[in-house]
Formats: structure tokens, sequence, C-alpha cells
């Protein structure tokens, strides 16, 4: 078995990698290749965590895997680490033996990144040029990143409940060489072209009356029950694309719109057969699209081999016998 420790991680899988890797199994998953199974994300009763599990299988390219992990929230503050925690195992899918233990924190945000960026590519207008950040955490500076390279973005409005982490905006900003501004969100809605939410949020941030016609949006901080970034009457107003119908009911966005009759599982459509040419994706330069960004299990599953090859080629992978 071969191991990658996670700080080997960031120095191996560029967003480049990470994004072709995502698409890819977004097409996979279109075509019915590959598919996930049912999420198990459990409070334990101890250290306030969240664990689970997000696993699957791609029969094509014969991946086969979990990423196991969650949430400890108290971490950071007890000099544990980050609170988000998790750990990528790749099986052999002919003899079920263990091929592969990745740290998976970084994996997380890559293709989280990864993710928003492919909606982008396939969903935004083409002449997109003001990117709205929603959210200033530690996840924010990567989707920023990604989302920056499939439009010619001219500059970057962002707004986030707590004022003081507003700078990580701007200092990524700084490094994509946008300028930036903190704004309100009405600002925010009537500027951007593309809006980007990724917040803990569990009350609506952005209303229907803050979006102007021909905005994508990628909401991608809801990824359990009960958390919420968008006012259900926007979703309603919107085009809605997602990652996996399955889980953009029950954990994703769009639950609170489904909850209440507004949406139905039939109106939102997988981002695969929008890449796959099976769904013409935009079909308006006014229309509202909207990609209800889950995360699935498949998207660690698609990056984790890549890791383990450049890892391989770089030294820095671990053989171990188990
Ligand atoms: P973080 O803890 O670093 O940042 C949290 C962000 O949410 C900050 O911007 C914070 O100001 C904001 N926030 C916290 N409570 C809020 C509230 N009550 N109302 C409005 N905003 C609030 O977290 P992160 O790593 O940046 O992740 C952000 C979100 O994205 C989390 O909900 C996380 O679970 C989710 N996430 C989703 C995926 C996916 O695949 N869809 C992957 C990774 C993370």
């Amino acid at each position: 078995m071969i191991i990658v420790p996670e700080e080997a991680c960031p120095g191996l899988l560029d967003i480049d990698a990470a994004f072709a890797a995502v698409e890819n199994v977004y097409s996979a998953m279109g075509r019915g290749d590959a598919y996930n199974f049912p999420v198990v994300r459990e409070a334990i009763g101890h250290a306030d965590a969240l664990y689970g599990f997000k696993g699957g299988f791609d029969r094509v390219s014969q991946v086969l895997g979990v990423k196991a992990g969650g949430y400890w929230p108290h971490n950071l503050e007890r000099g544990l680490g980050g609170n988000h925690q998790s750990t990528v195992f790749l099986f052999d899918p002919e003899t079920g033996k263990a091929t592969a233990c990745i740290g998976g924190n970084y994996l997380t945000a890559a293709r989280t990144a990864a993710s928003c960026a492919v909606s982008i590519k396939h969903l935004a207008r083409a002449d997109a040029k003001v990117l709205g950040m929603v959210g200033a955490g530690h996840q924010s500076a990567f989707q920023m990143r990604a989302a920056a390279r499939q439009r010619g973005f001219q500059r970057v409005v962002g707004w986030n409940l707590h004022k003081e982490m507003l700078s990580r905006l701007a200092d990524t900003a700084a490094e994509l060489g946008l300028p930036y501004e903190s704004v309100e969100l009405d600002r925010l809605g009537a500027e951007a072209d593309v809006i980007i939410t990724i917040t803990s949020s569990f009350d609506p941030i952005l209303m229907k009356s803050h979006v102007k016609p021909g905005t994508h949006i990628a909401a991608m901080g809801t990824d359990t029950k009960g958390k919420q970034e968008l006012d259900a009457a926007l979703v309603a107003a919107a085009t809605l694309f997602t990652d996996e119908v399955a889980q953009s009911v029950s954990i994703g966005e769009a639950q609170h719109a489904v909850g209440q009759g507004l949406k139905g599982e039939a109106d939102i459509t997988q981002i695969g057969a929008v890449i796959n040419g099976d769904h013409p994706g935009r079909r308006a330069p006014d229309e509202i699209t909207l990609f209800d960004g889950t995360g699935v299990g498949l998207q660690d599953l698609a990056v984790a081999p890549a890791v383990v090859g450049l890892a391989r080629g770089a030294g820095k992978a671990v053989a171990v016998a188990v």
C-alpha cells in the first residue's frame, strides 16, 4: 500500500490537474460509468465531532474508495490542526485490497475549488467580468484561484459576515493580480457576473433581489442538512445544476426549495450531462444558472490516484506492507 502524507499533497496536485480529474469524473457520472455510495455522516457524541464517509466506484477508471473524516470544531483552539480532517483510502476493485492512503485535507480543498471552476466553465456567460465572493474562510482562497482561470475576470467583490476575515479575499485577489473591494450584498449582486458562496451559514445570505439576470452562482457551502446560503426564492428562479441530484435535494442548497415545493428533483440537472453535451447548460444570456456543489465522494476519488502517481514520481510516496 502507498501512503501519501497530508504535507506532500499541496506540492503535488495543482489547480489544473484537480480541474481535469473532477471534470472527467462528473462526465463519467453523467454517462453512468461512476456512482457515489450513500453518504454517512454522524454526530459521534465526542469532541462535538461530525464524522462520516463518502465513497464510490468509477467502473471505467477502476477507482474504488472512500474518504473518511469530518469536522472537529475545537481542533484549532486546542492547537490540534485544522477543524476539517479527512483521509482518502483507495482499494483494488479486483481484490478489495487497500492500495493507497492519502491525506484528504488539501485534496478536499482542491477538488471543491475544481468543482466550482467546472461549473463556471460550462455555465457562466463567456463575457463574465466581475467575480463575487460570499465567504472568506479557508476554502474561499482555493475557490477564487480556481475560478479565476475560467473567465477573463477584471475584478473581485467580496462579502463576509465576519469582517475580520475579509483580508483573505483581498490577499488572494492581489495574488491573482485582480483589484478587490469589500461591498454589501446588494452591490455584490448588482455587479458580479459570477458569484461563489462558500460559508457555513444555516440561514439564507444571498436573496433573489440581490442577483441580476445572467448571473452564474456556484453555491458551494451547503453540504449538510439544515445549512443554507441562498434564499429559496432565488433557487426557484434559477436553472439548477448540481454534482449529484440525490445529494442536492437532501444535503445541498436545493433541499430548502425542494422542501417548500418550489422545485423538484426533475428540475435539477447533473453537470455531467452538460459536460457530455446531453444538456445545453445555459440557454439564454439573462438566465440565472445555479450550480449546487454538494461535494461527492467521487471527486475525492478522482484526485486521489492523480496524487498517488505524482507522489511516486516525486519520491514522496511511502510504500508499506499491509
Ligand atoms: P471556514 O470555517 O474556514 O469558514 C467559514 C465561513 O463561513 C467564513 O466565511 C465564515 O465567516 C462563514 N460563516 C460562519 N458562520 C456563518 C453564519 N452563521 N452565517 C454566515 N456566514 C458564516 O470553512 P471553509 O473551510 O471555508 O468551508 C466553508 C463551507 O464550505 C463549510 O460549510 C464547509 O462545510 C463547506 N464545504 C463544502 C464543500 C463541498 O464540496 N461542497 C467542501 C468543503 C467545504
